[in-house]
C-alpha cells in the first residue's frame, strides 16, 4: 500500500465521531491491506514503529520535527514553531506548508514499508550526529509526500497519532475484516492478552487465519496482560463468591497474600537477558538494575516469567516504604544513583512461565509451588507470603493483621483459578481496610472535556470537568460526572496545560455523552476521584441502557466527586475503572 492511500484512511479515522464508523474505517483498511504490511499499519496508527512493550522510540521532540519541517519547506524552525504555537499541532503546520510549499517535481509515492523503515531508521539511529541525521531523514521523507501524508507523517514521532483509537477497536476492525463480524473480537482476545502484541495478532490471522492466533501464546520478552482485581465489601462475601459457586463446591478455602502497595513488575528471564514490564506494558527493564541482579541470582531457571509487586525498601531501618517513595524510583535518570538509596525488593506472587512451557493454564496453588522451587532465597525476590484459609474469621485476621502493619490489606484468589491474561474477575479480590460500607475505594476516571469557569475561575480557563469510566465490552469511554471540587486554584490554571494537544473540536469517536462540555479532550487522561456515594443518573451515560433512542435504565454517577491525585502515567485510559467495576461498586454500598 502507499504511504498517501494510509494516510487517506487515517484522514479519515481522525474525522469521524462515531465508534462504528471507526470499525468499518479500519476493516475497510485492512482489507487493502496485504498480510506482510498489515502489522506495520497497525503500529503506525497507534503511532509506533513496534508494539507498545518494545522500547523502540523515534526519539524526536517537538522541535527537532519542527526543524525538519522547515527544511522541508524552506523555513526557520523558529517561524515553523510559531505557527505550532498558534495551531498546537504540528501535523496540521506540516499540512498547510506542505500545500503551500512543497517542490514541485518531487514523487509522491512512497510505499507503506518504505516509510515504515525509515521511521524505524531514526529510531535506531544514535551516537555523534544523531539528531542532524534524525532530523536529514524525516526532511527526506516529507519533501516526498503529499500534504495529507505529511500531517499524519509527523505526529507519528510525537507519539501523536490524534486517532483515539483503543486496542479493541483495532481488534474489532480484524474481526470484522477477517472473520465477518466485530463481534467476534472475542475469538481474539485470549491471543492477544497473552501476547499484547496487536500487529503480530493481525498478521497471524491474515496469514493463517483464526486456527494460527489461537496457537498464538505466551513467550518470554513479550508482557502477558495482568490479571486484576475484583473488590468485595467483607470476608464473608469473599468466602461465599469464592467457594460455592457452581463446580467447585468441594473447594473448601481461599488463598490469601497481603496486598503491597508499590508497582506492578513482570519480570521475564531469557537466558542472561532480564525483561521486566509495567502493569500497562511498559517496558521498565532499565529502571530497575537491582531486580535484574536479584532474578539472575535467584531464579533457578533458564527461562522464566514473574508477577511481582515491587516496593521500595529503605535498608537502614528496614521497613518497607509508602507507594509516594516507591514511585521516586520511575524515573529515566540518576537511576544507579537513587537505586542505592531506594532499592526495591520485589514480592513474588504469581509464576506464569519455567524453562519453555506456560503455567498460565495451571491451578494457582501449582504456580504458586513453582514460585517456592525456582525461586531461590535471597534478598531482592521474596515469594509473598500466602495462606490457604478455611473460614472467612481466618480471612477477617489476617486482614487485620496486614493493616496493622501499614499494608493497603489482602488479595484473595480461588485456589483452583487459572491465571487469566488481561482479566478482571472474582478469581482475584481485594480486600481492603475501608471496603465495607460507604465508598472508600477511589475510582480512576478519564478527563473527557472540560467546562469554562465561572467568578473567580473564569480566569483559570476550566471550572469543572467531565470525566468518565471505561466500558470494555464496547471500548467507549462514558461519563459519570462533572468535578468541580479537590483542585487547587495552580491545578485548574494547568488543566489547559495538561490537555494542550489532547483538545478537538468534536466529540471524540469512542466517547459516549450526553453532557456537551466547552472543550472536548481525547480521553487519555487519568485521574484519580474520591467520591461519597454512587447513584443512578438520567444524565451520566455509565451503564446507561439505551434502545431505539429510548433511555431504559439510568446511568450512574458520582455524589461530591472530589479529585484526589491526577495519577501521573500509571495507567492507561483502559486501564481506568470500568462500567462493569462501578456497578458492583453501586452494588455494594452499604452492605455490611
Ligand atoms: P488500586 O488502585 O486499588 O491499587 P489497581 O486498580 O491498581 O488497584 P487492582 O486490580 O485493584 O489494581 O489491584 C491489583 C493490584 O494490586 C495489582 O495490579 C498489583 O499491582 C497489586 N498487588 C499487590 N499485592 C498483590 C498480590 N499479592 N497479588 C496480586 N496483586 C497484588
Amino acid at each position: 500500500m502507499h504511504f498517501k492511500e494510509l494516510a487517506e484512511y487515517f484522514e479519515k479515522l481522525e474525522e469521524t465521531s462515531s465508534r462504528l464508523s471507526l470499525i468499518d474505517i479500519l476493516s475497510d483498511l485492512f482489507k487493502h491491506t496485504k498480510a506482510d504490511e498489515v502489522d506495520k499499519i497497525i503500529y503506525l496508527l497507534q503511532g509506533r514503529i513496534a508494539p507498545f512493550f518494545a522500547p523502540i522510540e523515534i526519539g524526536m521532540a517537538d522541535k527537532t520535527v519542527a526543524q525538519s519541517i522547515g527544511e522541508a519547506f524552506g523555513l526557520s524552525k523558529e517561524e515553523v514553531l510559531k505557527d505550532y504555537s498558534k495551531k498546537g499541532d504540528l501535523g496540521l503546520v506540516a499540512y498547510k506548508l506542505s500545500k503551500e510549499k512543497r517542490k514541485k517535481g518531487k514523487k509522491a509515492d512512497l510505499s507503506v514499508a518504505e516509510v515504515f523503515e525509515k521511521l524505524s531508521a531514526i529510531a535506531h539511529t544514535g551516537g555523534e550526529g544523531s539528531v542532524e541525521k534524525k532530523i536529514t531523514a524525516l526532511r527526506e521523507l516529507l519533501e516526498h509526500m503529499d500534504a495529507i501524508s505529511a500531517k499524519h507523517l509527523v505526529r507519528i514521532p510525537l507519539g501523536n497519532t490524534r486517532l483515539g483509537i483503543g486496542d479493541p477497536t483495532v481488534l474489532d476492525g480484524l474481526a470484522l475484516c477477517c472473520l465477518g463480524d466485530r463481534t467476534k473480537r472475542k475469538l481474539l482476545e485470549k491471543a492477544y492478552n497473552e501476547t499484547s502484541d496487536l500487529g503480530l495478532m493481525g498478521k497471524t490471522l491474515m496469514h493463517g487465519g483464526l486456527k494460527a492466533v489461537e496457537k498464538l501464546t505466551v513467550t518470554v520478552g513479550r508482557p502477558i496482560r495482568s490479571e486484576l482485581c475484583e473488590r468485595l465489601p467483607n470476608p464473608e462475601k469473599v468466602f461465599e463468591k469464592m467457594t460455592s459457586e457452581k463446580g467447585t463446591k468441594e473447594i473448601k478455602g481461599v488463598h490469601a497474600t497481603p496486598k503491597y502497595d508499590g508497582f506492578r513488575v513482570q519480570i521475564h528471564k531469557d537466558g542472561q537477558k532480564v525483561s521486566m514490564f509495567s502493569r500497562n506494558l511498559e517496558d521498565m527493564t532499565h529502571m530497575f538494575p537491582e531486580l535484574i541482579e536479584g532474578t539472575l541470582k535467584q531464579v533457578k531457571a533458564k527461562t522464566a516469567i514473574l508477577d511481582t509487586e515491587a516496593l521500595a525498601y529503605q535498608p537502614e531501618s528496614e521497613e518497607f516504604l509508602p507507594f509516594q517513595e516507591t514511585t521516586k524510583r520511575r524515573r529515566k535518570h540518576n537511576i544507579e544513583e537513587v537505586a542505592k538509596t531506594l532499592p526495591l525488593r520485589a514480592f513474588v506472587f504469581d509464576m506464569l512461565y519455567v524453562n519453555g512451557k506456560s503455567l498460565i493454564d495451571k491451578p494457582l496453588l501449582e504456580r504458586i509451588e513453582a514460585i517456592k522451587k525456582y525461586v531461590a532465597t535471597d534478598d531482592t525476590l521474596i515469594p509473598a507470603p500466602g495462606k490457604v484459609l478455611r473460614k472467612p474469621e481466618e480471612l477477617q485476621l489476617l486482614l487485620d493483621d496486614s493493616i496493622s502493619k501499614g499494608l493497603e490489606g489482602v488479595v484473595v484468589k480461588r485456589i483452583d483459578s487459572l491465571y487469566e491474561a488481561g482479566g478482571r474477575n472474582f478469581n482475584w479480590v481485594k480486600l481492603k481496610r475501608h471496603s465495607a460500607g460507604e465508598l472508600h475505594d477511589t475510582i480512576d476516571c478519564v478527563i473527557l472535556g472540560y467546562i469554562f469557569g465561572k467568578g473567580k475561575r473564569t480566569a483559570f480557563g476550566a471550572g469543572a470537568l467531565l470525566v468518565g469510566v471505561y466500558d470494555k465490552e464496547r471500548d467507549e469511554f462514558v461519563t459519570v460526572s462533572k468535578i468541580g471540587t479537590g483542585l487547587t486554584d495552580e491545578e485548574w490554571q494547568s488543566i489547559k496545560t495538561l490537555t494542550k494537544g489532547l483538545t478537538v473540536n468534536h466529540k471524540p469517536a469512542r466517547v459516549n455523552s450526553k453532557i456537551e462540555p466547552s472543550v472536548w479532550v481525547k480521553p487519555e487522561i487519568v485521574i484519580e476521584i474520591l467520591a461519597d456515594e454512587i447513584t443512578r443518573s438520567p444524565n451520566h451515560t455509565a451503564g446507561m441502557v439505551v434502545e431505539d433512542g429510548k433511555v431504559i435504565e439510568s446511568g450512574y454517577a458520582l455524589r461530591f466527586p472530589r479529585l484526589i491525585t491526577f495519577r501521573d502515567k500509571d495507567k492507561r485510559p483502559e486501564d481506568a475503572t470500568t462500567v462493569k467495576e462501578l456497578i458492583e461498586m453501586y452494588k455494594s454500598q452499604g452492605k455490611k
